[in-house]
């Protein structure tokens, strides 16, 4: 078995110290894998690569329609393995094979949207009232860029980092999360056999201190972009003040999945369940609250639990797999802990809330469960779990519904459920959201903006916003009619 490795200036080597980590398959906990170990002196190496590929050209120096043309092609390869890519995201991470299989068609159509979007016009003309002067707007890479990425969406979220970034013109350095290493070098393969000049997409394998802090903290680096948890986010944050490199964050969430009793009941309670238990509920914009109005409770809840019961929990490479098991032992832990303190403060356990005693005891499987009889105040409420756990919260009116889902430091996604169309919108633009939906759940396009409210985030990914996250904006303003100021009157 070969050790997974960096990529730096256009090569595959080994951390510099030669330490290395295992990898696992949280199906069974079984090595999977070795991967090189970093630490700062290779993100250092990463770092002046990259500089010189942005700064000496030669990568944004390149035509926008070559970049746009190594894009494609990249996109084309990921497609023609999406199959392969697919299973190593389900064997590292253990996402059901179906998910996986999204999850590469997505990084292929992100790839190429932003390929696209490399050659569309960028920038304006303004009208300033000097009919001599044109006064317009250009935009130009930011430069160097890490990017630090979590273990739920692997290749995904490699994806919606690099795909932007390159397109328009910056050096990436992207560190995946150490747990889930493997698709992100296999990404990398694609990448060399496209070619790309050496320091312009670059790998550092590591954990997140010292390898992604070292990118944070670095006054080479110009960007930093960054998903995962908001405790880390802060910490990524308050180490870019030193050379005030721009940074987005995309981080967690508590999203609202609003029920009003008019919905349509089967596909109320096929969502309340997709937007929880889709990805184990390892999903930042997951619908972990129910708000739920109170009169279709008695009716709902018993269906909720009888469905949530059938529901196919296994290792994600069995085809017939409908939630697979959470990333690790000790986030396994982390999960049952919450589902402890659920029931220490008083709310109902309707359904779930276990491990499995078969074979699945090896994995780290958490049975889909539901908390009902919940109050606001209770950390299975306020807290992100990022587990497949549902809290419930009943309601009587359009404004309780909205002061409920509101009540939450957070604000990356919700979502509205009823027949009256007047109503989802109401409700829908008083959520304090980034990503919402009616009627449906979870849908995320590349070509529409990502990224939350409040302590979910701060920018934009996807969609043009996406791209414009990784440009700067310059002013040219251009004298058409050339000759002395007349200011100085002795010159
Ligand atoms: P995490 O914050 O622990 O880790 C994310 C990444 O940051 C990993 O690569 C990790 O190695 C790195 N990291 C850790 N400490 C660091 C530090 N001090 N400096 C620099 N980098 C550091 O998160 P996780 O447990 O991997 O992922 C789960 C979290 O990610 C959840 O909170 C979830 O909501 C969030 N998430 C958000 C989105 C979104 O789009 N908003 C998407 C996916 C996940």
């Amino acid at each position: 078995m070969s050790t997974l490795e960096n990529y730096i200036n256009g090569r595959f080597v080994p951390a510099r110290a030669g330490r290395t980590r295992e990898y696992l398959n949280p199906a069974t906990n079984e090595v999977l894998g070795v991967a090189t170990e970093s630490d700062a002196s290779d993100v250092e190496a990463a770092i002046a690569a990259a500089r010189r590929a942005f700064d000496d050209g030669p990568w944004p120096t390149t035509p926008a329609a070559e970049r746009a043309a190594r894009l494609f092609k990249l996109a084309d390869l990921i497609e023609s393995h999406a199959e392969e890519l697919a299973k190593l995201d389900t064997l590292n991470n253990g996402k059901p094979l179906r998910e996986a299989r999204y999850d590469a068609a997505d990084a292929a159509g992100c790839f190429r949207y932003y390929a696209g979007l490399a050659t569309k016009p960028q920038g304006q003309t303004y009208e300033v009232g000097d009919p001599n002067i044109v006064s317009e707007t250009v935009r130009e890479p930011i430069g160097v860029c890490g990017q630090i990425i979590p273990w739920n969406y692997p290749l995904l979220m490699a994806a919606w980092k690099l795909a932007p970034g390159l397109a328009a013109g910056n050096c990436c350095i992207l560190k995946p999360s150490e747990l889930t290493p493997v698709s992100a070098v296999r990404l990398f393969e694609l990448i060399a056999e496209v070619g790309f000049p050496p320091g312009a997409a670059q790998l550092v394998l590591g954990a997140g201190d010292p390898v992604g802090a070292a990118l944070a903290e670095s006054h080479a680096v110009d960007k930093i972009a960054f998903t995962g948890g908001t405790a880390t986010g802060r910490k990524i944050m308050a180490a870019a003040t030193g050379n005030l490199k721009k940074i987005s964050l995309e981080l967690g969430g508590k999203s609202p999945n609003i029920l009003f009793a008019d919905a349509d009941p089967e596909a109320a309670l096929e969502y309340a369940m997709f937007g929880i238990f889709a990805g184990q509920g390892e999903v930042c914009s997951a619908g972990s609250r129910l708000i739920l109005e109170r009169s279709m409770a008695e009716d709902f809840l018993p269906r909720l639990a009888e469905a949530c019961g059938r529901i196919v929990v296994g290792d994600g490479l069995d085809e017939e797999t409908e939630m697979g098991p959470l990333i690790s032992r000790a986030h396994q832990r982390k999960v049952l802990d919450y589902i402890a303190a659920g029931r220490a403060e008083g709310a109902e356990l309707l359904c779930g809330g276990g491990i499995y005693e078969d074979e699945r005891a090896r994995g780290n499987y958490v049975q889909p469960t539901v908390f009902t009889q919940t109050t606001p105040g209770m950390k299975i409420v306020r807290e992100e779990i990022f587990g497949p756990v549902l809290a419930v919260q009943l309601f009587d009116t359009e404004d309780e519904a909205v002061k409920l889902a509101n009540d939450t430091v957070y604000g990356l996604a919700g979502a509205v459920f009823t027949s009256d169309g007047a109503k989802a919108r109401r409700v829908i633009r008083r959520l304090r959201a980034g990503i919402t939906w009616i009627n449906t759940y979870h849908p995320t396009f590349n070509e529409a903006p990502w990224g939350g409210y409040k302590q979910s985030g701060i920018g934009r990914e996807l969609g043009t916003y996406g791209y414009e996250a990784y440009t700067e904006v310059k002013q040219i303003n251009t004298n058409l009619a050339p000759g002395r100021l007349g200011w100085f009157k002795g010159i």
